[in-house]
C-alpha cells in the first residue's frame, strides 16, 4: 500500500520517515482524508510545511486509551477537532432521529464516532497522558465556546472548554492561530501561558487577571448560570458576541463559568490574498488515505474531489446562520492564478468528467 504522500498514521509510517516522535497529533472525529475542503487536512498540512512532525489518529476507539496511544506522545500537543460537521449533527436527524450513514467515515459506516466527540477525545487524550497541552478546534469546539443553547439537550451547555477539560480553544479559521500557537509552544512557553493569540479562547480564574469587569478592551457577558435560566440574558450575552466577532474591532469577552472565566479573544485577521494562496497551494493528496479503499473509500469525497475553494467568509450576517461566527463577515479570497493552477491539477485527476462544482 502505498501511503507515502499521507502523514503519518502508525509508527511504521513514522519509522518511514526516521521519527520516533511527532510534534503534534491530530485526532479527528472523521476520516483522514487530505483535501483541502477538510480543516484537518488543511491545519496538518500547514504545521508540516512550518517544519513540524505531524501524525493524524482518525476515528478512534473511544472506549479506550488504545488508539490515542497509537502513535506515541507527542512532543508539543494534541489538537483534537470533530472534523466538518458537528457530531451531533452528523449522528442525529433534526427530529433526534439517528442516521443510519455517516459520509465521513469508512463506507458511510455510522457509529464509529461518539455523541460529543471534542470532549470524549480530549477527556481521553487526559487519561491516556499526563500533563500534555490539548488544543481543540474545528466547527464543534468553534461554535460551542460560550455557554450555547443544544438542541439535543433542549437546555443551555456551559463552553466545550469546561467538559473538555482542553488548554486553548481555536475558533473560526484556524491557521493564523495554529501556527502562532506551535511557535510559542516550540519556544518552550508553557500552554497555560499561550492567552493572547487571537481566534482563541481559554478558561483563566478570577484572580488571575483583571477579568471581572468590562473595560476598554474587554466586556463582560452574562455567566452561564445566568444565561441557561433568563433568556433575555441569553439574548444580551449572543448580542455581543456577535457585534464583536469582529477582527478589526472586536473586543475579547469573557464569560463566567462557576469560578473561572471563559475568556475569548479577538478574533483571528483574515487571511490576505497570498495567504490564502499559500494554504491552497500547500502538497494535499486531495483524496481520502488508501487505507479505507478496502471498506468502499469516504463518500464525502465525491462532493469536493473536483470543486475549488475560491473564498470564505459572508458579509450577509443572517441570523438563523453560523457562518459569521466560523468564517466570520469579511471576504478572504485567492487570486485568479491560485485557482487557475488549482484546476488544471484537477483536470488530470483519473475520475475527472470535465467539470468542476462549488
Ligand atoms: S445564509 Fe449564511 S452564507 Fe448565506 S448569505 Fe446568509 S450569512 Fe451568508
Amino acid at each position: 500500500m502505498q501511503n507515502s504522500g499521507f502523514l503519518p498514521i502508525s509508527k511504521e509510517d513514522m519509522a518511514e520517515r526516521g521519527w520516533n516522535e511527532l510534534d503534534f497529533i491530530l485526532i479527528s472525529g472523521e476520516a483522514y482524508v487530505d483535501h483541502p475542503s477538510f480543516g484537518m487536512a488543511i491545519i496538518s498540512r500547514l504545521l508540516e510545511h512550518e517544519g513540524y512532525r505531524v501524525g493524524i489518529i482518525a476515528l478512534p476507539n473511544w472506549k479506550d486509551t488504545a488508539d490515542f496511544k497509537a502513535l506515541g506522545r507527542p512532543r508539543l500537543a494534541f489538537l483534537i477537532s470533530s472534523g466538518v460537521i458537528d457530531s451531533m449533527v452528523n449522528h442525529y436527524t433534526a427530529s433526534k432521529k439517528i442516521r443510519s450513514e455517516d459520509a465521513y467515515a469508512p463506507g458511510g459506516q455510522a457509529g464509529l464516532r461518539p455523541d460529543r466527540a471534542v470532549i470524549v477525545y480530549a477527556n481521553r487524550v487526559r487519561e491516556a497522558y499526563k500533563n500534555i497541552p490539548v488544543i481543540i478546534g474545528g466547527i464543534e469546539a468553534s461554535l460551542r465556546r460560550f455557554a450555547h443553547y443544544d438542541y439535543w439537550d433542549d437546555a443551555v451547555r456551559r463552553s466545550i472548554l469546561v467538559d473538555s477539560r482542553a488548554d486553548i480553544l481555536v475558533y473560526g479559521m484556524g491557521e493564523k492561530p495554529i501556527v502562532e500557537i506551535a511557535a510559542k509552544l516550540s519556544s518552550g512557553a508553557a500552554v497555560t501561558e499561550i492567552t493572547d493569540i487571537r481566534g482563541t479562547a481559554f478558561l483563566g480564574s478570577i484572580s488571575q487577571q483583571n477579568l471581572q469587569e468590562s473595560g476598554p478592551d474587554q466586556i463582560v457577558i452574562p455567566s452561564f448560570d445566568e444565561v441557561k435560566t433568563d433568556k433575555r440574558k441569553y439574548a444580551q450575552a449572543f448580542l455581543v458576541q456577535y457585534q464583536e466577532q469582529d477582527p478589526i474591532r472586536g473586543k475579547t469577552i469573557l464569560q463566567l463559568h462557576g469560578d473561572r472565566y471563559l475568556v475569548q479573544n479577538p478574533p483571528a485577521l483574515p487571511l490576505i490574498e497570498r495567504e490564502m494562496d499559500q494554504v491552497y497551494a500547500l502538497p494535499y493528496q486531495r483524496t481520502y488515505h488508501p487505507i479505507y479503499e478496502a471498506a468502499g473509500g469516504i463518500p464525502a469525497i465525491r462532493e469536493v474531489e473536483f470543486s475549488i475553494t475560491s473564498h470564505r467568509g459572508c458579509f450577509g450576517g443572517c441570523s438563523f446562520c453560523a457562518l459569521n461566527f466560523h468564517q466570520g463577515r469579511i471576504i478572504q479570497k485567492r487570486s485568479q492564478s491560485s485557482i487557475i493552477n488549482e484546476a488544471k491539477k484537477l483536470v488530470w485527476l483519473e475520475n475527472f468528467k470535465g467539470y468542476i462544482h462549488d
